[in-house]
């Protein structure tokens, strides 16, 4: 059994490595890593922006005059020129601008494998943000993931795991105990119901291990597609496109799809990228999702991949505005697992209780 990077394999380190930050550096280093953070954005989106082929320059170059003689920062024009910079500058490189073509699929899929690159540079340590140590607490704060942020899962699984190591403690739990210990996650009961039933039938049907395929994976009660991935990337090994709610925003907003559909969002990035590259993928993408581009307010004025994006100005394009709306490591603020990988730039989360900072 495959255990990816953040899993049990790497607990042992994880831990070590969280105790070094909390010793000592943990201050120095939350400095040095928002400085660098920030100036590492920073100087991306302007490297981007110089580095972008012929015609992708002189469409960013028109997007500015557009901007300039508009004088609005998030004008329905400013959208139009900044999202046919990009479709021209993958697609349609000698067009000169003259004639916009709509982007080829060709097109598509190259700048998509670039911003998928761009994205790994942008977040090298780039990870699953659920704190587990086997695939059966992955699938269990899977579950309780739903409706509710990773950091308070995080915060509440220390408890329930300590209480219930094994699917056969916890299918054998009284539901009120079970419900106390994970209702800061909300929807409690129902979450409950599905704890209690996915681990009587791990002891039942699967000799008390989670199993390493989809299909079986799915018959688990509250486990749906999207938690089976999860597991299956990030416990298993086994490469697998995560759509949540930021993967489909996302991958929306860059064309690769129109798709509201979780599955069938699944199915267009699939045939877009090799089966190696869709874990990494999932994660750069809820990465950046979480930290730059927001639902409501994506930091479009800091983003990295600003000249790939056909969605450019759908948020704040001040670079100084849009800097205060970095989250997370990037922001200078704590992640959301408080035992992160070693390689996670970023300050722990705080424990249950405790705030933030
Ligand atoms: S932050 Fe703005 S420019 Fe960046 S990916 Fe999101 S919508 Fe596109």
């Amino acid at each position: 059994m495959i255990v990816a990077k953040g899993s049990a394999e790497a607990g042992a380190a994880e831990t070590a490595a969280a105790k070094k930050t909390a010793a000592g550096g943990r201050t120095a280093a939350a400095r040095k890593a928002t400085a660098e953070g920030r100036t590492a954005l920073a100087k991306k989106a302007a490297a981007a922006k110089k580095t972008t082929a012929g015609g992708r320059t002189a469409a960013a170059k028109k997007t500015t005059a557009a901007k300039k003689a508009t004088g609005a920062k998030k004008t329905t024009g400013a959208q139009k020129s900044a999202g046919n910079a990009a479709a021209e500058g993958s697609a349609g490189a000698g067009s000169g601008g003259a004639a916009r073509k709509p982007e080829s699929h060709l097109a598509m899929v190259r700048r998509a494998r670039r911003i998928y690159r761009e994205l790994g540079e942008v977040f090298p340590y780039a990870h699953p943000e659920l704190d587990f140590r086997n695939p059966f607490e992955l699938l269990v704060a899977t579950v309780l993931s739903a409706q509710t942020t990773d950091l308070r899962v995080n915060q509440t699984t220390p408890r329930l795991f300590a209480a219930y190591p094994t699917p056969e403690d916890m299918a054998a739990a009284a539901p009120e105990e079970l419900e106390e210990l994970i209702r800061p996650t909300g929807f409690f009961r129902a979450k409950t119901k599905s704890l209690l039933g996915l681990s009587a039938a791990l002891r039942d049907r699967f000799d008390g291990e989670v199993p390493g395929r989809l299909e079986d994976l799915v018959t688990l009660p509250g486990v749906g597609r999207k938690t089976a991935n999860v597991v299956l990337g990030n416990a298993f090994g086994v490469p697998g496109i995560t759509v949540d709610t930021h993967f489909g925003r996302l991958v929306r907003r860059w064309k690769w799809t129109e798709q509201d559909d979780p599955e069938k969002v699944e199915a267009d990035v699939a045939a877009i990228f090799p089966k190696s590259e869709w874990t990494d993928l999932s994660h750069r993408v809820i990465f950046h999702g979480r930290r730059i581009c927001h639902a409501r307010k994506p930091a479009c004025g800091c983003c990295p991949i600003a000249p790939l994006c056909p969605s450019y100005g759908e948020g704040e394009t001040d670079p100084e505005k849009a800097a205060k709306l970095l989250k997370y490591e990037k922001g200078g603020f704590p992640g959301q697992r408080l035992s992160p990988p070693p390689d996670y730039p970023g300050k722990p989360a705080p424990p249950l209780g405790e705030t933030a900072q």
